[in-house]
């Protein structure tokens, strides 16, 4: 935004002299002028070297009215003079944001995840729910959906110390049924928990426990109750500032993300359109802060080949909406959960309990087990 400030200044000065300069080859009037441009960015805080990348390239070309090639010449320049690597000139590697393969898969190695309190989902799940993905989860009402969310509300604050993120939670509650007294009973089974995990250093031990309670639990998830679709957007608007002002949440929840849209609608396109961008802005502020974002959903019962079968709420146009589907289900007396959509998980399922303490797995195993 700063940078539409900015920008008339920059190039006004730009229609006047710069343009013309640009036409001469004269390659230190470029330097001076892109430097020029380059500091004035920096200055303003608008870009930084690192992030000078495509943007940059595709504002040069537009708003100074220069060719691809002049925009490129420019942009070598400066980061010649900020000594970054220009030996490629290739335009994908003009990109400076652009990553290798082995990039990326150092960048997946460090992913943190949140543990659910099931071993067995958390296996099926990777570890736990993904940081910088969003993560839906579907399932018909009382199959436990408000209860994992506030199991991970819970667990994302699990001190480092225990191999936990330390963490807070923002709740956006849609329906109402986030329950205070229910998060305090997760809080201290988790506590309870945590005390019972042995660790080398008996002292530091006891000073961990200390830090414990309930209260803090508490006072690091962030709940919004929102009450119809307007406010629900505006909440998700306000969630970029918010986290960069509250750098410890570590996952937001929306419990759960359809429920407006279903009841409120009649123009189904603008539904579709509101719907989209808004996860567009969730996928966003996972990627930017390297939250886990959490979208709990109500499925609906959908024909497929002469069976019935299991479906997020509001269709497929949602899909692309979230990197993970999880959904959980009845099997007959028991519950179930399977991840129904992913990249990168195989398809499979996982029996999981709600207990007084939470959610954990079949035949509760009470101790926790973090993620390598
Ligand atoms: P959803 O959000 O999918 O509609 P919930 O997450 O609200 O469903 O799950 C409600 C179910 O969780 C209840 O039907 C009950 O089986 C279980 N549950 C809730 N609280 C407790 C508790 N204190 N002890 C045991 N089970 C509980
Ligand atoms: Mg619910």
């Amino acid at each position: 935004m700063m940078i539409n400030h900015f920008f008339p200044f920059c190039f006004n000065f730009r229609k006047t002299v710069y343009s013309s300069l640009l036409k001469s080859s004269d390659v230190g009037f470029k330097f001076t002028l892109t430097y020029c441009y380059w500091d004035v960015c920096e200055t303003s805080r608008l870009e930084t070297a690192s992030k000078f990348s495509i943007r940059s390239y595709t504002l040069l070309t537009g708003e100074i009215n220069v060719s691809h090639e002049e925009a490129l010449d420019i942009l070598k320049v400066a980061w010649h003079r900020k000594g970054m690597d220009v030996k490629s000139p290739q335009i994908g590697s003009l990109l400076a944001g652009a990553k290798t393969a082995w990039d990326l898969l150092c960048e997946e190695k460090t992913v943190k995840h949140i543990i659910t309190s099931c071993a067995d989902l958390d296996l099926i799940l990777g570890g736990g729910i993904n940081c910088k993905e969003v993560t839906e989860v579907g399932g018909v009402p009382g199959i436990g959906k408000t209860q994992l969310g506030i199991q991970l509300a819970i667990n994302v604050q699990i001190p480092k110390v225990y191999g936990g993120l330390g963490g807070q939670a923002v709740y956006i509650d849609t329906e109402g049924s986030f329950m205070v007294e229910r998060v305090i009973q997760i809080a201290e089974a988790c506590i309870q928990r945590l005390k019972g995990m042995s660790c080398s250093n008996v002292r530091k031990e006891e000073e961990d426990h200390r830090k414990l309670h309930v209260d803090d639990f508490l006072s690091n998830i962030f709940y919004f109750r929102v009450c119809n679709y307007t406010e629900q957007i505006a909440a998700v608007n306000h969630m970029d500032k918010f986290v960069e002002e509250h750098k410890e949440v570590k996952i937001i929840i929306v419990d759960s993300v359809t429920f407006h849209f279903r009841q409120e609608f009649e123009d189904l396109a603008l539904r579709t359109r509101l719907l989209g961008g808004m996860a567009q802005k969730l996928m966003k502020l996972a990627v930017k802060y390297d939250n886990a974002v959490v979208l709990i959903n109500q499925v609906t019962m959908k024909v497929s080949g002469g069976s019935f079968q299991l479906a997020p709420a509001l269709g497929e146009t949602w899909s692309h909406a979230c990197t993970n589907r999880l959904i959980l289900y009845w099997n007959g007396n028991s519950r179930s959960a399977y991840i129904d959509k992913s990249p990168y998980l195989q398809s499979a399922s996982a029996p999981f309990l709600i207990t007084p303490e939470g959610i954990c797995n079949v035949g509760c195993n009470k101790s926790i087990k973090m993620p390598q």
